[in-house]
């Protein structure tokens, strides 16, 4: 798969004051670079090499979080992972004008491109191919009942936090469901597990829905067994999970 050059043009750090825990990146790309709203692309850096041949690059894989529309960039989010990976180096040494090599975009979990009524779920930085699923369809069809559900550790790493209240704020069919699993006395939304918020939730017309969720295998697995007891059938589910 070809490699093509992108440099990073904006970082935008979580929490934004003190230790950084994740980072959101827009990297500037080849115009021609072209993606469905879901997939993800292969990021590397030539400072950061594989630990078991030394001579080739460390890759990571990366859903894209920005709408196919914006042409010329690819937008990231990732927490800060260990020493020696990609996320590490992104979250603690990349800088606005660096330079990253990407491969794709690759991937199956894609939107469906035509009008319907999406359930978002994200878990934590699963967000990423999620925002871009909401960006888009919002986008496409404005008047489109979308509902995300989004399950942050602390409010600290609310990923896109500003772009979701833009998205909400612009689209009144819009409805964020955000809801925080650790203690957070800063918080005031919701709390505790998506599961427990979908189960008395009102989809409206059920045959209209399709659930894409991404996250953590177990958290992915769990929601999904609530979703069908919910009595939507597999081929309203779509995942992604790592
Ligand atoms: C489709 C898809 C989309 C994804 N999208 C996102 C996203 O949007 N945001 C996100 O945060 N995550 C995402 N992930 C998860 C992410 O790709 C993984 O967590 C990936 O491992 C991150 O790479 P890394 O280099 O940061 O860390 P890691 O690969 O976890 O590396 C961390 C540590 O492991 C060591 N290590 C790595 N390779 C070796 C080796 N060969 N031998 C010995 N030690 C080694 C490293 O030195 C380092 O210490 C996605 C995964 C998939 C499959």
């Amino acid at each position: 798969m070809e490699e093509y050059p992108g440099k990073v043009v904006e970082i935008i750090d979580y929490p934004s004051s003190q230790s950084i825990k994740a980072r959101t990146i827009k990297i500037a790309v080849p115009e021609t670079v072209s993606f469905a709203p879901g997939q993800f692309v292969m990021v590397a850096n030539q400072s950061v090499k594989n630990k078991s041949f030394p001579d080739k690059l460390k890759w990571a894989s990366m859903s894209v979080a920005n709408a196919p529309s914006e042409k010329g960039i690819i937008e990231l989010g990732m927490d800060m992972g260990e020493e020696g990976g990609i996320r590490h180096f992104v979250c603690t040494k990349l800088k606005v004008g660096d330079e990253m090599i990407l491969k794709g975009p690759m991937g199956n979990f894609v939107c469906k491109d035509e009008p319907h009524q999406p359930v978002l779920i994200a878990l934590g930085t699963g967000i990423t191919p999620i925002i871009s699923m909401a960006r888009h369809t919002l986008e496409t069809w404005p008047n489109t009942k979308v509902d995300l559900f989004y399950s942050l550790k602390t409010s600290e790493i609310y990923l896109f936090k500003d772009s979701l209240e833009k998205l909400a704020a612009q689209h009144p069919l819009f409805a964020m469901n955000v809801t925080v699993t650790r203690e957070d006395n800063s918080w005031n939304g919701l709390r505790g597990r998506i599961q427990e918020h979908l189960k008395t939730y009102d989809f409206g017309d059920k045959t209209k829905r399709i659930f894409y969720l991404c996250g953590s295998p177990k958290g992915v697995t769990e929601i999904i067994s609530v979703i069908k007891e919910l009595g939507f059938s597999d081929d309203q589910i779509k995942k992604e999970q790592w």
